[in-house]
């Protein structure tokens, strides 16, 4: 059975760590929008020249573009199952635009619906708690391994327990850095939500727990989401 998959949820979350786990489990690529862009660039095709030219002036990759780029990849042979889209889509015209890929709006009412519904799941964590979260997290200067320390720990003070290095905090990890960040992330994504929430293929799932209690919960959503669309195709 195809799984067309869309994972949304804020920056911290450990969205993009359940979307491979996802991935791996339903035998279907993680097309990540990151991924998409370094790809695009690296191939030098006409429209990862235009993301070069788009980033080296600073600006960012517009809709249109990035649609393009999601398109062509969604085209490819390996989606024959299905995928799990991360980072896409990230506005409303994004969104709209994928509906029309799998929906469309042309489409003649004898026609069959080229693909099976998209299944969109939310990791949803409070603010609060992705800024506590990555406060915590310190990152050893010598090895490198990225860790979490106590709640009470003081910054850049504790050693590194896998060689005795000193640990840091990263900047993107500062507290003050991870509320502008989600802030930035919430103007663009709460409309994105807004418009799936009210959909029938639509879940939430607290991020907040476990990675593996968090990968079986999004499981048991997929299952359950999936488990729809045989009852209504059902004679
Ligand atoms: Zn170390």
């Amino acid at each position: 059975m195809r799984l067309n998959m869309v994972l949304i949820g804020p920056p911290g979350s450990g969205k993009g760590t359940q979307a491979v786990r996802l991935a791996g489990r339903y035998g279907v690529p993680h097309i990540s929008t990151g991924d998409i862009l370094r790809a695009a660039v690296r191939a030098a095709t006409p429209l990862g020249q235009q993301v070069s030219a788009t980033l080296a002036s600073g600006g960012l990759v517009g809709d249109d573009l990035i649609t393009d780029l999601v398109r062509e990849r969604l085209a490819r042979k390996d989606t024959a199952r299905g995928f799990v889209l991360d980072g896409f889509p990230r506005t409303v015209a994004q969104a709209h635009a994928l509906d029309e890929l799998f929906a469309p709006a042309h489409r003649e009412p004898h026609e069959p619906v080229p693909h099976a519904p998209l299944i969109v799941v939310l990791v949803a964590v409070a603010d609060q708690a992705i800024v506590g979260r990555l406060s915590r997290r310190r990152i050893c200067a010598s090895c490198a391994i990225t860790q979490s320390v106590s709640e009470d720990s003081e910054v850049n003070a504790d050693p590194c327990p896998y060689c005795g290095g000193s640990l840091v905090r990263r900047e993107d990890d500062e507290p003050e850095t991870v509320r502008r960040r989600l802030a930035t992330y919430a103007a663009f994504a709460e409309p994105v939500t807004g418009l799936y929430r009210s959909r029938l293929r639509f879940a939430t799932v607290d991020g907040l727990r476990h990675p593996d209690a968090v990968t079986a919960a999004l499981c048991a959503k997929i299952e359950y989401l999936r488990d729809l669309d045989s009852a209504q195709n059902a004679p």
